[in-house]
């Protein structure tokens, strides 16, 4: 069952997000593809996040977080923040420069999703980069998106 379990989730496609979060001086990013959009009135965003990532305890103090929407060629920054450290990555104003769009939540709601916490936030700012097109994970991999011509 496990392991037909993630066999069949590594055939959804995602897009993968930096979230971050700030407590004082201490700042912290973690890469994530349990991401969606939840509701449009009130903007609501929701998240899963493991009950060990070194995020969380900065994003629940903090009670507020921001999501990098990351774009082709952004591999490195994922990997970066998934715990592989890249030369040259960094976050910037508490967001991933160069991503696709930025969202600025602030915690909503908090439930129980086994190893992980379903993290539900409330967008209060949007900010948008260069349109382009989005870094994607499928297939256990970094992929891209083919745009039809
Ligand atoms: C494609 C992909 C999708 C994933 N999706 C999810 C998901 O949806 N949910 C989930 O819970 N996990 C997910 N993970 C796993 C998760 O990204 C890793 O387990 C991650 O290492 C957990 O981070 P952490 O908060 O425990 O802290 P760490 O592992 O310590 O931090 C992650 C990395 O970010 C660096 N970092 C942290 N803060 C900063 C900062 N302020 N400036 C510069 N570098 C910093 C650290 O040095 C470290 O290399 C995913 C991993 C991948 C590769």
């Amino acid at each position: 069952m496990r392991e037909a379990f993630k066999e069949a989730l590594s055939r959804f496609a995602a897009g993968v997000t930096v979230v971050s979060a700030r407590l004082g001086q201490e700042e912290r990013g973690m890469t994530a593809t349990a991401f969606m959009s939840l509701s449009l009135e009130p903007p609501l965003v929701a998240l899963g996040i493991h009950e060990k990532a070194k995020l969380w305890p900065v994003l629940e103090a903090a009670r507020a977080f921001s999501v990098s929407l990351l774009r082709e060629g952004q591999e490195a920054v994922s990997q970066h923040f998934a715990g592989r450290p890249q030369e040259g990555v960094a976050l910037e104003e508490g967001r991933v420069p160069g991503a696709l769009a930025v969202l600025r939540c602030r915690l909503e709601a908090v439930y129980p999703g086994g190893d992980h916490r379903l993290v539900v936030g409330r967008v209060e700012r949007v900010e948008l980069g260069e349109p382009g097109l989005p870094l994607v994970y499928f297939g256990r991999g970094y992929r891209r998106v083919v745009w039809p011509s």
